[in-house]
């Protein structure tokens, strides 16, 4: 993805992984099995790899720099992490720090780290280890994280322990959320937080309690940072179908409809967390339902 401009503030992609990730019915249970035929002109082979029909997702951070402030949105699988039962994101070793540092920062630049949900791919270089211990990647950041969202994974995460279950979220609430509170780096917000001139956050509750997305605005021009909204461009095509991976599927398909409403055929850019690159793109209307289009980019 080329760096988009929103006035004064600049948004950039810093990728972790990218490939066939799962097929139609693992990722959307309920979806018409001839849902990708249906849409294969438009979506193969950039969005559903034409091999498998596997559905490709990305992984990737953004960098949202304003005059103020170096944001950095969601942060990915992480290094390092046990996750056992995600073999591609298992103790792994990726290049994200070093595509980073492509875009002349090291993590001691970042100001600002902003997740869109806590979920395992979305907080996973929150932390690095030293020395046995996960500590903060960012040391000179705070961390903003949504008020609800932390408060449900932080009481998921306290059952699970007294029950014995396994640890929530593959265990990245206990080695990626926890160490950051503890320190003293996370900051509790409301779901609609402004964090800088032009940069805020808005409520989008569905994929998880407390799930937010980040406005990036100003009299020019706008773009969404949607993270979990929309997993796949093929949900354009049926927006009311939600991921496996929803906590309330109704709700999500409620939030992720009034978010394509109200901005399809319009100027406004969607940066979702998992569409593969160049991954900036509008929604278009398209037939009965909408398609994602990224021009020339
Ligand atoms: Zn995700």
């Amino acid at each position: 993805m080329k760096t988009q401009h929103v006035g004064d503030i600049s948004i950039d992609r810093v990728a972790d992984m990218e490939g066939p990730f799962a097929t139609l019915d693992f990722l959307i249970p309920g979806a018409p099995p001839d849902l990708i035929a249906e849409n294969a002109d438009w979506l193969k082979p950039r969005f559903v790899d034409p091999d498998t029909d596997q559905i490709i997702l990305s992984f990737h951070s953004y960098l949202v720099r304003s005059p103020r402030h170096t944001i950095l949105v969601d942060c990915c699988v992480g290094d390092g992490k046990e996750r056992p039962e995600r073999p591609m994101w298992h103790q792994r070793r990726g290049p994200w720090l070093e595509n980073l540092r492509a875009h002349g920062l090291t993590p001691d630049d970042i100001d600002i780290v902003m997740c869109t949900h806590l979920h395992a791919d979305h907080v996973g270089w929150n932390t690095r280890l030293s020395e046995g211990r996960w500590i903060p990647t960012f040391p000179n950041a705070r961390y903003v994280f949504a008020r609800r969202e932390y408060d449900h994974w932080e009481a998921e995460h306290r059952a699970a322990l007294s029950r014995n279950d396994p640890a929530v979220n593959h265990g990245s609430f206990a080695d990626s959320v926890l160490p950051v509170v503890e320190a003293g780096r996370a900051v509790l917000v409301d779901g609609d937080h402004q964090i800088d001139d032009g940069v805020w956050l808005e409520p989008a509750p569905g994929h998880t309690p407390g799930n937010v997305i980040l406005h990036v605005a100003d009299k020019s021009g706008r773009a969404i940072l949607a993270g979990d909204v929309i997993h796949t461009p093929v949900q354009l095509a049926r927006p009311e179908l939600s991921s496996n991976f929803c906590f309330d599927p109704a709700q999500s398909a409620v939030t992720r409809r009034a978010l394509i409403d109200t901005y399809a055929d319009t100027d406004t850019l969607l940066l979702t967390a998992h569409f593969p690159a160049p991954t900036a793109g509008r929604i278009v209307r398209h037939r009965d339902a909408f398609r994602f289009d990224t021009g020339g980019d």
